[in-house]
């Protein structure tokens, strides 16, 4: 029988990876066509076709991918973490761009004041939602015996995506500032709007359909709401006092 030992271990191999260090088993040589079909194409390939299935899967199954995740099925999925830091810089770019084409608008100096502050700290505020949710989550859910590190990625799909739709939303936003179409484009940027309050409901309302009634899942989820929303007031109140 013809054993292999990785390249990279020196561990027999038998499978397509070694077991020991998972390097491939493949053994030949690098060549022009090896170079180009499988470490140039065949890694952006790779790593495109998972974020884009890692995105489809959020918007439009967000809590059964992130029980998929939590189950242990991982490997289809881009990282969720880095994927965040990816769409926030997205996101950041969005609105600079957005900022840089749209009329300036003539606000009061409260206004003003408070449009600053949210800009300054928009980026605490919206990573704050993940260990909110997380924290409120894992009390009202208690039945579904998922620990809080669990609940975090639940809080971090949400995040996602709620970050997919304000990227969404930037594009619709610039494309309504050309006159002829504002009108209707403005009305899909308050669609847009309301689905992404309304994401963490679904979030959870997928993830957790099999494990409660219609109504308790409905009570628990608008719970979650009033918690939130009377939390983040709080923060945001505390934080405003202080810087
Ligand atoms: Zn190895």
């Amino acid at each position: 029988m013809n054993k292999k030992s990785c390249l990279n271990c020196g561990h027999s191999i038998s499978g397509e990876y070694c077991s020991h260090c998972g390097q491939k088993s493949d053994t030949s040589r690098i060549t022009p066509h090896s170079l180009i079909k499988n470490d140039i194409l065949g890694s952006i390939w790779h790593v495109e076709a998972k974020f884009f299935h890692t995105l489809k899967h959020i918007s439009f199954r967000p809590g059964q991918t992130a029980m998929d995740y939590i189950a242990g099925k991982r490997i289809r999925y881009s990282n969720f973490i880095s994927l965040l830091l990816i769409l926030f810089g997205f996101n950041v770019l969005g609105y600079h761009f957005y900022e840089k084409f749209s009329p300036t608008e003539v606000l009061s100096e409260d206004i003003l004041d408070i449009k600053n502050f949210f800009s300054k700290y928009s980026k605490t505020i919206l990573f704050v939602i993940i260990p909110m949710l997380a924290i409120n989550a894992y009390f009202l859910f208690k039945r579904i015996n998922l620990n809080i590190a669990e609940h975090f990625i639940i809080g971090t799909v949400s995040l996602l995506g709620i970050l997919i739709l304000f990227l969404f939303d930037d594009i619709v936003s610039l494309i309504g500032l050309w006159k002829p179409v504002s009108k209707i484009f403005d009305f899909i940027d308050k669609i847009i709007f309301g689905l992404s309050v309304l994401f963490p409901a679904i979030t959870y309302w997928n993830a957790f359909k099999k494990s409660y009634s219609k109504s308790g899942l409905l009570w628990r989820v608008l719970v979650l709401y009033v918690l939130m929303g009377v939390e983040s007031t709080a923060i945001s109140l505390i934080l405003y006092a202080i810087f």
